[in-house]
């Protein structure tokens, strides 16, 4: 019997570990990927408060020493369920919580093209901070019109030859200080009310077809397309269990509270105003403290 089980091992899901540690609960991280999350795809944060600059590497990196440190027990194992009663049924073992806390993110959103997945690792990728140093001197495009794909773009300019910007309004949803930065930039080309409709190549990606507001259709040649059109939450495996919304977000009361007794949500999982950094680990240590004084009661 574990006092907290935490689901994933992001910035949330290890700051609700960090915060169980400290008060000298017995918990178990259950993590079916890589620890780190999605703040390993961020080249540079520059908004998390006291650090004016790191890594997402190097964030999660400290982190996760930070939690390891404390002797926090992490297995890397798919949960494939929950129940009311806080058992955790992975793909391994059954574990049995007073408390869980689920902290799985969210995960990048696709395009929806067909040709889509094909092109994964073929010129096609989520990810600029992880794939971008293959493209030195080539030619690559970003969609996107938020603070990632505008980071995104930032980050890109420096190693491409080329970057081009599409976004399918004429407004960003991104911060203005990026866009600001972009348009400075001599190697930077916006397309807004832009939209792919197409990837085509054969063995790798070699054009993407845009179409603009006005319907018109034009080849663009690239050698690297980097889609950044937001995320969303990989929650199903919860919906039978806690009340999530349309979009599959977990609702939550009091910040981390969600519809079942001593089951919590922290982080990018659960319906918000703002999925950041900030907002994740002050989700993690809530979350962490309140499920903390509902088992010692
Ligand atoms: P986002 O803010 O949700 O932006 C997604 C963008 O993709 C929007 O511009 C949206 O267009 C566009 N989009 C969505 N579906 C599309 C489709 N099918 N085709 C074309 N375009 C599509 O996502 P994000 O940029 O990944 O950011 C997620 C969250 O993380 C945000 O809260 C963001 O502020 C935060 N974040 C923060 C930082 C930072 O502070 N340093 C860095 C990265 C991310 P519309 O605008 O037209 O809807």
């Amino acid at each position: 019997m574990y006092d907290i089980i935490i689901i994933g091992a992001g910035p949330a899901g290890l700051t609700a570990a960090l915060y169980a540690l400290r008060a000298n609960k017995k918990i178990l991280i259950l993590e079916a990927k890589a620890y780190g999350g999605q703040i390993v795809a961020a080249h540079k944060i520059e908004n998390y408060p006291a650090i004016e600059n790191i890594s997402g590497v190097d964030f999660a990196d400290n982190l996760y020493k930070q939690v390891e440190k404390l002797g926090a027990e992490i297995k890397y194992e798919t949960v494939l369920k929950i129940n009311e009663e806080r058992s955790v049924f992975t793909d391994k073992n059954t574990y049995q919580a007073k408390a869980i806390i689920i902290a799985t993110g969210a995960k990048n959103r696709r395009l929806g093209l067909l040709e889509e997945q094909k092109f994964v690792g073929k010129g096609l990728s989520y990810c600029a901070s992880c794939d971008g140093n293959f493209y030195k001197d080539k030619d690559v495009a970003v969609i996107g019109g938020g603070n990632t794909a505008l980071e995104d773009a930032l980050y890109l300019a420096n190693i491409a030859r080329k970057v081009y910007l599409i976004h399918r309004r004429d407004v960003f949803r991104g911060e203005e200080a990026y866009y600001k930065k972009l348009k400075e930039l001599d190697n930077v080309s916006f397309m807004l009310n832009s939209n792919c409709v197409k990837i085509d190549g054969d063995e790798r990606i070699e054009s993407i077809t845009i179409k603009d507001k006005d319907e018109n259709l034009s080849e663009l040649k690239i050698d690297g397309l980097f889609i950044a059109v937001g995320q969303e939450p990989s929650n199903e495996i919860f919906a039978d269990v806690i009340d999530v919304d349309d979009k599959g977000y977990i609702i939550a009361h009091d910040d981390v509270c969600t519809s079942k007794d001593k089951i919590y949500v922290a982080g990018d999982a659960r319906v918000k105003t703002l999925r950041q950094l900030t907002t994740a680990v002050a989700d993690g240590s809530l979350a962490a403290v309140m499920a903390i004084k509902e088992i010692s009661k």
